[in-house]
């Protein structure tokens, strides 16, 4: 690091198979507690337009020829590389004003999102080119033209434009559901701490791991990017709500209906539940959360509390409360001993959280700390962004605009009074659309009432109490498996959300015809298509030799009142439906005594098991279990099972395969369906 300017290193851009530097001189980025100079970044001389065909022809390709197990694997081998590397970023991500806490959530957070796609990819995505989306549906009435809708990987490239607060978690967020569906991505992270980013991308680039043209890098102005994207690119965005808004609005995302995602501005609520009065454990949960929200990253976080909605009554006490917990937060260089909280990212945005501030300050009162007066334990205060917390209070929430609209984004929230629940939720919906809301009740009903109002407008809302004090990972806290986005002044996107995250950079698209070419193009049987019966008992059959549609019909088993009786004694089912003629023929949908579903469902796999060891090596559940039609003594049940998918496991000698079962009664009606899944060995000798 170097307080001179002159000897600095730039950042390079990894673009077209290779690193490279601006051709300007750049600007000099600083280290936020010190001042000192980090680096310098420049993207002028990219030519742009290169880069994002770059992406499309050689990283799109090479990921799209793999399977999503294998792109999953991808992501596993960065998070465990990245892992590794994990102090190296530490002792950058200090610059950023990032305490190890807070590095914690943006760099360990970030390969934590990596590990948990790569888990979720091989766990719920199967081992294909194409996702299977919902059911197939029968569009004739002689079953000879069908449809499917199927999920494709785009073929351009991912363009991700991300804010200064997380540059490393802000990425692998977006990169991990990117990569997993088969497209390149583009990272721009945001200037001003776009030196934490490049270093892990050299990480990643030198590894070797992803296919070139995988991921490339932008440090520095994207320039003329947004003019050469097309309707197979996506752009996404963090950042504020007007720049978000001038991209969402360019001529080229608009004329050619490019996917856009947007996450912005937030103003974000925390609401004490009206049964959460002073001395209770939810109150004490409560300040602690807006207290860590407004100090982690010293809040700039994009999920932070904004807006503290208090029972009237409660006011004081909470302020005081966080008064007290705030008082305690010391203020410092986070590279050194004993800072709980680090200077905002550069003085430039502190004197945007002033100006905020002020405007706040219009319609509501200084109730802790004050903007301008800087108290630290280390670092310096003139040179480092240093802010100390601000709460505000707001004593007419109701009528005011400035506490619902303008988001502060450093250590400030503003406590609001509401008189009833009611009037708490419309308030938080004044936020206009918001990532997040809290509301903290060990009561049943404010839980349903205030979500019920909240829903609607936010895209997360945490509930917080005594029972999960241990476990919830609060307020803040974006996970994989759940969506990170919000509708409105939040930016109307979505992110995460497990596999939700996924289809954002896939293609849905209906196919429709006959059954066997629907079943070809989606690699998974459906009704209608043609089955086969080459004598072979498919249990015998290893994944090697076994083919979709293969089918065994049974021989037929009929059902008696003693098998009945029998399995209501062996395994204590004596519902009245299976043993009281009178009871049974009451109710309105039998004629008498019926098989149980489970005995319906044993039978089958009675008739179409094929008991020697052999490839097909357990059973691990069954799908979609429906009991059609009802079973009366005296039935004779027969099954039609037929290999419906395959999925060989990567890295394993076995593979899934799911079987269609249906069990029909004499009359070919349909008594039971369900898919039944087993795992099956590849090969057998
Ligand atoms: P900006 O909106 O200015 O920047 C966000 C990203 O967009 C950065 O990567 C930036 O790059 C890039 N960008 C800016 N202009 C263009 C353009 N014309 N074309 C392409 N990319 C562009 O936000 P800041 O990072 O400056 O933060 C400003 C405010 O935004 C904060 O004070 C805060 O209020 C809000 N914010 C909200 C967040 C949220 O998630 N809710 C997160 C971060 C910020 P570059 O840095 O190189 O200009």
């Amino acid at each position: 690091m170097s307080l001179g300017t002159a000897d600095l290193r730039p950042l390079e851009s990894y673009v077209r198979g290779q690193w490279v530097r601006g051709a300007g001189s750049g600007q000099v980025l600083r280290d936020a507690a010190t001042g000192a100079a980090v680096a310098r970044i420049d993207a002028s001389g990219i030519d742009f337009a290169e880069v994002l065909a770059h992406g499309r022809t050689k990283g799109g390709p090479a990921l799209r020829a793999m399977t999503f197990h294998q792109r999953a694997g991808l992501l596993k081998d960065l998070a465990k590389l990245l892992m590794d590397a994990k102090e190296e970023f530490y002792a950058l991500s200090s610059a950023t004003g990032a305490t190890r806490t807070d590095g914690w959530i943006d760099i360990e957070g970030g390969i934590g999102t990596l590990f948990a796609y790569s888990s979720l990819g091989r766990r719920q995505l199967p081992n294909t080119h194409l996702l299977i989306d919902g059911d197939p549906e029968s569009l004739a009435k002689d079953g000879s033209f069908a449809g499917q809708h199927i999920l494709a990987p785009l073929e351009g490239a991912a363009v991700h434009i991300n804010a200064f607060n997380f540059p490393c978690w802000g990425m692998l967020e977006k990169l991990a559901p990117t990569l997993l569906a088969g497209m390149p991505a583009l990272v721009k992270p945001a200037s001003q701490t776009a030196y934490l980013t490049e270093l892990m991308v050299r990480h990643i680039i030198d590894s070797g791991i992803l296919p070139e043209g995988a991921l490339q890098l932008v440090c520095g102005s994207v320039g003329d990017l947004l003019d050469h994207v097309t309707c197979q690119d996506v752009v996404t965005f963090t950042g504020s709500a007007a720049t978000g808004r001038r991209l969402r609005t360019h001529q080229r995302i608009v004329d050619a209906s490019v996917r856009f995602t947007m996450e912005a501005d937030s103003l974000n609520a925390a609401i004490l539940g009206p049964d959460a009065g002073p001395g209770s454990e939810e109150f004490d949960l409560f300040v602690r959360e807006v207290v860590r929200e407004m100090t982690v990253k010293a809040g700039q976080k994009c999920t932070a509390i904004r807006r503290v909605l208090v029972p009237r009554g409660a006011c004081e006490a909470v302020i005081s409360a966080l008064g007290a917990r705030l008082g305690k937060t010391s203020l410092g260089n986070p590279a050194e001993e004993g800072v709980r909280m680090g200077p905002l990212a550069s003085l430039t945005q502190r004197e945007e959280v002033r100006a905020r501030i002020a405007l706040l300050r219009t319609e509501a009162e200084l109730a802790y700390g004050h903007p301008d007066k800087v108290a630290v334990v280390s670092g310096d205060p003139d040179r480092g962004a240093f802010l100390n917390p601000v709460l505000l209070y707001c004593d007419k929430p109701a009528s005011s605009t400035t506490v619902h609209e303008v988001e502060a984004f450093g250590p400030v929230a503003t406590v609001l009074p509401y008189d009833t629940l009611e009037e708490a939720v419309e308030l938080a919906r004044r936020g206009g659309g918001s990532l997040v809301a809290s509301v903290f009740t060990n009561d049943a009903t404010v839980a349903r009432e205030a979500v019920a109002g909240l829903a609607p407008w936010h895209g997360r809302v945490m509930i917080g109490n005594r029972a999960s004090a241990k476990t919830s990972t609060g307020h803040g806290s974006p996970l994989p498996v759940l969506i990170h986005g919000g509708p409105g002044r939040a930016g109307g996107g979505e992110e995460m959300g497990g596999v939700r995250g996924v289809t954002h950079f896939l293609q849905r698209c209906a196919v429709q015809g006959a059954p066997d070419l629907v079943t070809a193009v989606a690699g998974r049987w459906i009704r209608g298509a043609a089955t086969r019966s080459d004598g072979v008992h498919p249990f015998r059959k290893s994944l090697a030799e076994i083919e979709i549609g293969d089918q065994l019909i049974t021989g037929t088993r009929t059902v008696t009142l003693e098998d009945i009786e029998h399995f209501a004694e062996f395994t204590g089912d004596t519902f009245y439906a299976h043993m009281d003629e009178a009871a049974a023929k009451a109710n309105p949908f039998f004629d008498g005594r019926v098989a149980h579903g489970y005995f319906v469902v044993s039978v089958a796999a009675g008739l179409f098991v094929q008991p020697d060891p052999g490839p097909v090596l357990a059973n691990y559940g069954v799908d979609n279990l429906r009991f059609l039609t009802p079973v009366y003594p005296g039935d004779t049940l027969q099954v039609a099972l037929t290999c419906k998918e395959i999925n060989p496991r990567e890295g394993a000698d076995y593979g899934e395969v799911r079987w269609d079962a249906t069990v029909t009664n004499q009359n070919g009606a349909v008594v039971a369906q369900y898919d039944v899944l087993t795992l099956v060995a590849k090969t057998w000798p």
